[in-house]
C-alpha cells in the first residue's frame, strides 16, 4: 500500500474552500477546519474578512478586478502562488466566495494544482443564489412556481454574441438567478422581454446579500432595472426571476430583524467584545468594534495573595462585574488553590452577567439585587453586614459607593484589586472614520469610564456626528450621568444594564422613530 505521504518530500497540500456568500456564520464545518490548520490563506475579494477570524495564518487579498487595494492579479498569477507555496510544504486555502465551483474559476484553479501534482481538496460552499434567495424569503423551487431553476452568468452582454439563448431562457419552467448581471440588467430584462417572456414576470434585485448591508428591491421584470437603478445598488448583486418572487413578503425575515442594517459601535474591551458582536448579528446589525477601554492584570497581586491566604475569614464575597470574578477566581486557582476556599463565604454580586460569570464556576450567588446598581447591592447587604468581614474583589477604578456604604454599615470591609480597568489611548483609526463619516447608527456605552474616555478619544468631526447621524446608548442612569458631563448627547436608555438591554433600547427607539 503506498505511503499516505511521502516523508521524504514533503509537499503541502492546497484547500479550495467555498466561504459562503457574506455572513460569516454560512462558512461550512470543513472550511473552518482548513482555515485553522492554514499557513497562507489567499481570498479573494467577495470574502467577508470576519471569516478569517478562524485562521492564524497570514492572509492576502487577491483581486483580479481593480479593487480598493489597487493592484490587480492575473489568474495565472493566483495559479502558481498557489502551487509554489505548496511546494515549499505549506499548507493553504484558497478562499473563494460563495461556492469555488459556480462560476468562480475555482475549478481552472483544481486543474492547475492538478497538473502541478499539488495534492488538493475542494469543499463547497453555499452559493450567493441559494443564500440570497434564503435571505430575502423566497424559495427558487417554490412547487406552486417553479420545476427548475437556472444559475446564468449576466455577464454576456445578449445584445453582442453570447452563448445564452434568450428564447430557451424565456421559455424555461422554472426560476431565473443571474450572477454578475447587475450591470447588464436592461439588456438581460429587455432580451427576456423579447424573447417572450412576460413584462409582468414578478422579479427581484438582491444585493450584498446575507449582509447587515443587505437591500432588496422588486417588481416587475419590465421594471426592475429601473427600480435597482433608482435604489442605487452596488455589487455584488444578483437578479432573481419568476413566480416564486411574489411569496417573498410572506416569509422575509432576515430584513425583518429589529436592528437589521443597523452599524453599531461595541465599546467593550478587546477581547471581550465577541458575545455582544456575536448578538448584534444575530439581531441584524452590523457590529464595529471599538475597545474604548482595556482590562489588564494589576500592577502586583500582592494584596489579592494576602486575601487569598485568609479567605476562610470572610463572611461576604462581593463581585461587581465579570472581570473581578475571573480576577479573583483565576488568581485563587493559578496559585494552586480551589474553590474550596470560598465554602465558607456568601457571596454578592450586581447584575445577571455577573452572576453568569460565577455560574461558569459553577458558584451561586446568594444575593443579586433586582436593581444592577451599587447603591441597590450596598442597601441589600447593609443590615447583613454589621461587624462581618466582607471582601470586594475590585477594579483599579471605579465609584465609591459601595465602601462608603458597607463601611457605614458596619462591615469589616477589604478591597483588593483584582484587574486594571485602563483608558485605551487610541481608538482604531478605520473605526473612527467610519463615524467621522457618519456611517454608524449607534455607540452603545456600557460604563462611566467608557463615556469618559470617548468623550476624549473622538475626533471634533466624529463628535459632529453625534446625536445627527450616530446616536448614543447608555447601559444605565449612572453612565448616562458620566456620559452627559462629558458633552456626550445620550439618546436612549437601557432599563436593564445589559448589553442585551442597550440593544433593546436601540431597537424601541428605531420602533418609535418609524412608527
Ligand atoms: N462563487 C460565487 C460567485 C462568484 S461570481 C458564488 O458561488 O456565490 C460573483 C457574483 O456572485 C456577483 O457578481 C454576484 O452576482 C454574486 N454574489 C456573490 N455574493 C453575493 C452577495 N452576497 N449578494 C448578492 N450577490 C452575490
Amino acid at each position: 500500500m503506498p505511503a499516505l505521504q511521502n516523508p521524504t518530500s514533503p509537499v503541502g497540500r492546497v484547500y479550495l474552500v467555498g466561504a459562503g456568500p457574506g455572513d460569516p456564520g454560512l462558512l461550512t464545518l470543513r472550511g473552518a477546519e482548513c482555515l485553522a490548520r492554514a499557513d497562507l490563506v489567499l481570498y479573494d475579494g467577495l470574502v467577508n474578512p470576519l471569516i478569517l477570524r478562524h485562521s492564524q495564518a497570514s492572509a492576502e487579498r487577491t483581486c483580479r478586478a481593480e479593487g480598493p487595494t489597487g493592484r490587480t492579479i492575473r489568474q495565472e498569477e493566483i495559479n502558481q502562488r498557489l502551487i509554489e507555496a505548496a511546494q515549499s510544504g505549506k499548507t493553504v486555502v484558497r478562499l473563494k466566495g460563495g461556492d469555488p465551483f459556480i462560476f468562480g474559476r475555482g475549478s481552472e484553479e483544481a486543474a492547475a494544482l492538478a497538473a502541478a501534482g499539488i495534492p488538493f481538496e475542494v469543499v463547497p460552499g453555499i452559493t450567493a443564489a441559494t443564500a440570497a434567495a434564503v435571505y430575502t424569503g423566497i424559495s427558487l423551487t417554490h412547487r406552486e412556481h417553479a420545476s427548475a431553476v437556472a444559475f446564468i452568468t449576466g455577464h454576456e452582454d445578449p445584445t453582442k454574441s453570447t452563448s445564452l439563448d434568450y428564447k430557451a431562457l424565456a421559455a424555461f419552467p422554472g426560476t431565473l438567478v443571474f450572477y454578475m448581471g447587475l450591470h447588464r440588467l436592461p439588456s438581460i430584462a429587455e432580451s427576456l422581454i423579447q424573447a417572450g417572456k412576460p413584462a409582468g414576470t414578478p422579479a427581484c434585485v438582491v444585493s450584498h446579500a446575507t449582509r447587515p448591508s443587505q437591500r432588496t428591491v422588486t417588481g416587475s421584470l419590465g421594471e426592475i432595472s429601473t427600480l435597482a437603478t433608482a435604489a442605487g445598488f452596488h455589487a455584488p448583486s444578483l437578479v432573481i426571476i419568476g413566480d416564486c418572487v411574489q411569496r417573498r413578503e410572506q416569509v422575509r425575515w432576515f430584513e425583518d430583524r429589529p436592528l437589521f442594517g443597523q452599524v453599531i459601535g461595541i465599546t467593550r474591551p478587546e477581547g471581550q467584545a465577541d458575545e455582544a458582536a456575536f448578538r448584534a448579528v444575530e439581531l441584524g446589525a452590523a457590529p464595529l468594534l471599538l475597545p474604548t477601554i482595556e482590562i489588564v492584570c494589576p500592577e502586583k497581586w500582592d494584596e489579592v495573595d494576602a486575601a487569598i491566604a485568609r479567605l476562610h475569614e470572610f463572611d461576604w464575597i462581593v463581585f461587581t462585574s465579570v472581570n473581578g470574578v475571573q480576577g479573583l477566581l483565576n488568581r485563587l486557582w493559578n496559585t494552586g488553590h480551589d474553590l474550596r476556599r470560598l465554602a465558607h463565604a456568601q457571596i454578592a454580586v450586581i447584575g445577571s452577567s455577573t452572576a453568569a460569570a460565577l455560574a461558569k464556576y459553577s458558584l451561586r450567588a446568594d444575593l443579586v439585587p433586582a436593581e444592577f446598581r451599587a447603591e441597590s447591592l450596598a442597601a441589600a447587604l447593609a443590615p447583613l453586614v454589621k461587624g462581618k468581614q466582607v471582601l470586594w474583589a475590585r477594579a483599579s477604578r471605579g465609584r465609591d459607593v459601595l465602601p462608603n456604604e458597607l463601611t457605614a454599615a458596619g462591615a469589616v470591609l477589604t478591597q483588593v484589586i483584582v484587574y486594571q480597568n485602563r483608558d485605551v489611548l487610541e481608538l482604531p483609526t478605520a473605526a473612527l472614520q467610519q463615524i467621522e463619516r457618519g456611517e454608524l447608527n449607534w455607540i452603545g456605552i456600557s460604563s462611566p469610564s467608557i463615556a469618559r474616555n470617548l468623550a476624549q478619544r473622538l475626533t471634533s468631526e466624529a463628535k459632529a456626528q453625534l446625536g445627527i447621524k450616530t446616536k448614543l446608548a447608555s447601559i444605565s442612569p449612572v453612565t448616562t450621568a458620566a456620559a452627559r458631563e462629558v458633552g456626550l448627547p445620550i439618546a436612549v436608555e437601557a432599563t436593564v444594564a445589559t448589553w442585551e438591554g442597550l440593544f433593546q433600547a436601540m431597537s424601541d427607539a428605531r420602533e418609535n422613530s418609524s412608527a
